[in-house]
């Protein structure tokens, strides 16, 4: 048999990814961590899947074996070449090396001011372009099956392949909707700095209330639309959660389909992680205490072993709900809690947090910043994991929970709803319940949750009996890998037709 890229058999499907986050090269949320092991997961069911990605600083040089596929020369405004090579993880990467673009410090899409990069219509659309260029299989000799877009950084690959002389031969794709928020808006007169043509800019096409948005030429020219969780799928259908794009949505309902993430469970195994203080598992979980201690003394509160500790590892903006727990927080403190914060975002809500922690020094502990091997820490010694999102596509941070123990605390909205059972009477009764569920999202329901889940806390054996179902749950890739490949095959059947 003739082998295809990396030595996998020729016969695989190939699958491009285009994306603007990948883990562990760069991330900033969930995205990146579908990013990096969705691909993974699908190698085992035959399908060749290579990441596309821009060349942030740092990026490069985490490659393995990197070495240039192509040149790209004047590539929105500058020279630049695409890179092959591989992740520690065995991971394979495409990236865009374009110094104009990428070369800068800062974030992905901030820079160092906390604002958008003034040039992000440019440095996504190479993103698109590259991605719809490696589509045809112009560059190198590798040329995908199936293209698969995540969120608007990446969407406009749909409109350069819509637009292309050679439209005819392009493959299918499917755009993944990982948070409807971000829509990629920028000012109409941008579409010719982005090399599309005046007629793609109309109301059926990218043309959105008098601005231009990547996210809509995605959802306009995508094959197939895709989104986290089969309740966000549903819900984006509707006025209330639609943010504008409802009615566009509901006319492709029938072609939208909800997929609930997966977790890396190797890099997210408290048997085997390294940044624990203790290993633990199902079966040893009194050994999950020493994480608990060990994260009180590195935090800085009394290391108490009677005390829920209730943990948040979020972005801190107005999505995640975290305004609630502020104004929950008396009531919640009141029943001799500890909380711990490690978060970054509106400054406000940073100010917020570090406040509560100067207010309540022996309950609350605040980390602003990003910290990947901390939020492992929290995850294994934390009690619960509050997650009250305003909406949450998919969500992860529950996910985590529910591996390491730490029982999740949700509110009943998109992913959050799919992903842990209400602790009601009857769940409790028939021995299925995985976390805490409260609705509507307000201060009040948020407070009453936490009660119920310190209640619960209070009560070792159901406590433990709850530990062990929320981490003998499958929140593996495996299922929801073979999702997305029956999925892709739909669409690559709808193509052959
Ligand atoms: P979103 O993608 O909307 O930010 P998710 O729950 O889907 O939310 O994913 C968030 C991811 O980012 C998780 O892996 C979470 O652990 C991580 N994360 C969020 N904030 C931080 C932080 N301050 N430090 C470390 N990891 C964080």
């Amino acid at each position: 048999m003739r082998s295809g890229v990396d030595g996998l058999p020729s016969d695989y499907v190939k699958i491009l990814f285009v994306t603007p986050e990948c883990y562990p090269l760069v991330k900033t949320g969930g995205l990146a961590d579908v990013a990096g092991a969705l691909p993974m997961a699908l190698g085992p069911m035959g399908v060749d899947a290579q990441v596309l990605l821009p060349g942030y600083p740092g990026v490069r040089a985490q490659l393995h074996s990197a070495q240039r596929v192509a040149r790209l020369p004047g590539l929105f405004g500058g020279n630049a070449e695409l890179v092959r090579g591989t992740t520690a993880h065995g991971l394979s990467v495409m990236l865009i090396d374009a110094p104009h673009l990428y070369h800068r410090p800062g974030g992905p899409y901030l820079g160092p001011d906390g604002k958008d990069w003034p040039d992000n219509h440019l440095r996504f659309a190479a993103l698109s372009w590259v991605g719809a260029q490696l589509a045809f299989g112009r560059l190198g000799d590798w040329k995908p099956d199936l293209v698969h877009l995540h969120d608007w950084q990446a969407a406009l690959t749909a409109a350069y392949l819509r637009f292309d002389k050679e439209r005819a031969a392009a493959p299918p794709t499917v755009l993944t909707i990982h948070n409807l928020a971000f829509q990629g808006l920028f000012e109409p007169s941008v579409r010719k700095a982005l090399q599309l043509p005046a007629e793609a800019m109309h109301v059926d096409g990218m043309e959105y209330w008098g601005t231009l948005s990547f996210l809509k030429a995605g959802v306009q020219w995508a094959s197939h639309l895709s989104t986290v969780s089969p309740t966000y799928a549903r819900e984006i259908l509707t006025p209330n959660d639609g943010m504008g794009f409802d009615g566009l949505l509901r006319a492709r309902s029938n072609e939208l389909t909800g997929i609930v993430n997966g977790i890396d469970t190797g890099l997210w195994d408290p048997e085997t992680d390294p940044h624990l203080a203790a290993p633990f598992s199902a079966r040893k979980l009194t050994a999950k205490a020493k994480n608990t201690a060990a994260l009180q003394r590195e935090l800085g509160l009394p290391v108490r072993s009677d005390v829920p500790v209730l943990a948040v590892v979020s972005r801190l903006t107005a999505q995640k709900g975290l305004d609630l727990l502020l104004d929950a927080l008396p009531r919640v403190l009141a029943t001799d809690a500890q909380l711990v914060v490690l978060g970054t975002g509106d400054t406000a809500l940073e100010a917020d947090f570090r406040d509560a922690a100067e207010a309540y020094p022996t309950q609350v502990a605040t980390v602003i910043g990003f910290d990947e091997a901390l939020s492992h820490r929290l995850q294994a010694g934390a009690h619960a994991m509050v997650v009250p999102s305003r909406f949450e596509p998919c969500g992860l941070t529950q996910l985590y929970g529910l591996r390491y123990g730490a029982i999740p605390v949700v509110a009943r909205v998109g992913g959050l709803a799919d992903t842990v059972i209400d602790a009601n009477e009857a769940a409790l009764h028939d021995g299925v319940a995985t976390g805490v569920q409260f609705s509507p999202v307000e201060a009040d329901a948020l407070a009453v949750a936490i009660e119920r889940t310190i209640e619960l806390f209070r009560d070792k054996v159901a406590w433990q009996k709850i530990q062990k179902r929320a981490m003998s749950r499958d929140v593996g890739w495996g299922s929801r890998a073979a999702q997305y490949e029956s999925l892709y095959a739909k669409v690559l059947a709808g193509r052959a037709q």
